[in-house]
């Protein structure tokens, strides 16, 4: 019989969003009338369209799948087609970030990069997540028995966790801006973060799934807008919540050609070379269909397309965050970021809050206590959904907690 990989063991159960599904169905039980009435603002994914030019992006790239003289089989490297990496490399450009395409490996999405990327690094490194955090950066350390140290985010640093110079680490894992707390990082904040890795010989995987939502000029939307990041960073980014490519599954992973780690022997390895080794076994490659469309929204048209998507999001983050001035509620997010999150008012705990939104106000969010223990106490509400939706849930929320 073969034997289980026993860390699998030690992984919470994935109870945040069950329970709240099942205290959700509880609550239609007893309440079948309010069924329609509830509105849900947990939800982590997007909600509008692919832009038209992306769409007709896919449709073409299928097209020529269907044709002999432009059919496509597995990718010669499987690292992405040259089209996309120079277009994405031109958008880093843009932005004054200096990556060349050779740098950039094109990745089914974000989540699967900052999963497996533990792969390549040995188990007795020293790992360190924020609290909160996304939770797979988490799980797939647990999963390999790795040790995790955490760094505290809170309402007195704004949820923008601070290196600590006394406490060594090797693997830093930084989101900005973050999913769940809607918080980023100035370029001084994240300079810190640079700083404090190259200080310590240690690797940032730095997660930029949200960059395309940053309003604020002194927010980085890359790592390598900051001195010293292409000796110790990758950036790992997706069009899921950029472009609403959730279910069309495309994201990029950033290696600097200098970034390399010391083996035991003494020898220098180059971190890309490893990792596309890593690759070139797990990995064939994005359809090509959908690198077409990812393509054209790093076209002038995708961008000024994919700006309207964004534009009715960031348009709901002002509708909650104004809600929550008039109530005098800290959060954080919502500028530079799809989530707001916020303090539950008069000390309740996370869940508590979440029952009386949904009980007296048919409204759902996210308790931030299932995203780590700096979690408890907040709630995260997301600007994913429909706009009249969206301002009737705040109406309702201003209702039950005005003065
Ligand atoms: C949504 C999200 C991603 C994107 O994952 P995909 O696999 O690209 O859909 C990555 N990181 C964070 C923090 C996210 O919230």
């Amino acid at each position: 019989m073969p034997k289980l990989n026993e860390n699998f063991l030690k992984l919470e159960k994935n109870y945040l969003f069950i329970n709240i599904a099942k205290r959700i169905n509880a609550f239609i039980e007893a309440n079948p009338d309010k069924k329609d009435r509830i509105i849900r603002m947990g939800i982590g994914d997007v909600t509008l369209p692919i832009a038209p030019c992306v769409v007709e992006a896919v449709k073409k790239g299928t097209d020529e799948m269907g044709v002999k003289e432009t059919f496509k089989g597995y990718e010669d490297s499987g690292t992405g087609y040259d089209f996309l990496k120079n277009a994405i490399a031109r958008y880093y450009a843009s932005f004054g970030a200096d990556v060349k395409p050779s740098e950039i490996r094109i990745s089914d999405g974000a989540k699967s990069d900052c999963g497996n990327i533990v792969d390549i690094f040995g188990e007795d490194n020293i790992v360190l997540i924020t609290d909160p955090a996304y939770p797979v950066y988490v799980d797939s350390n647990l999963m390999s028995g790795r040790k995790i140290i955490y760094a505290n985010c809170t309402k007195e640093n704004g949820f923008c966790a601070v290196p600590d110079p006394s406490c060594h680490t090797d693997l830093i894992y930084l989101c900005s801006p973050n999913n769940p707390t809607g918080a980023a990082f100035t370029t001084a904040q994240l300079k810190a973060w640079v700083d404090y890795a190259i200080a310590n010989q240690a690797i940032i995987i730095y997660d930029a799934a949200y960059e395309a939502f940053i309003t604020e000029d002194d927010v980085p939307r890359s790592i390598f807008e900051i001195e010293g990041a292409r000796q110790c960073a990758i950036e790992i980014c997706s069009l899921s919540k950029t472009a609403g490519f959730t279910g069309m599954r495309c994201g990029y992973t950033v290696i600097p050609e200098e970034l390399t780690v010391t083996a035991s022997d003494g020898t220098p390895v180059s971190i890309s070379q490893i990792w596309g080794r890593r690759q070139g076994s797990k990995f064939n490659g994005v359809a090509y269909p959908i690198q077409c469309g990812a393509a054209a929204v790093f076209s002038d048209e995708g961008r000024e397309q994919i700006k309207v998507n964004l534009e009715y999001y960031k348009e709901n983050a002002r509708i909650i965050a104004a809600a929550l001035d008039e109530l005098g509620i800290f959060y954080t997010g919502g500028k530079n970021s799809p989530y707001i999150w916020l303090e539950c008012p008069d000390g309740m705990g996370s869940w508590e809050f979440f029952d009386l939104l949904l009980t007296e106000a048919n409204v759902v969010g996210t308790p931030g206590a299932g995203f780590g223990k700096n979690g408890e106490g907040f709630f995260r509400l997301t600007s994913f959904g429909d706009r009249a939706k969206t301002i009737e849930a705040m109406e309702r929320i201003k209702k039950l907690l005005g003065k």
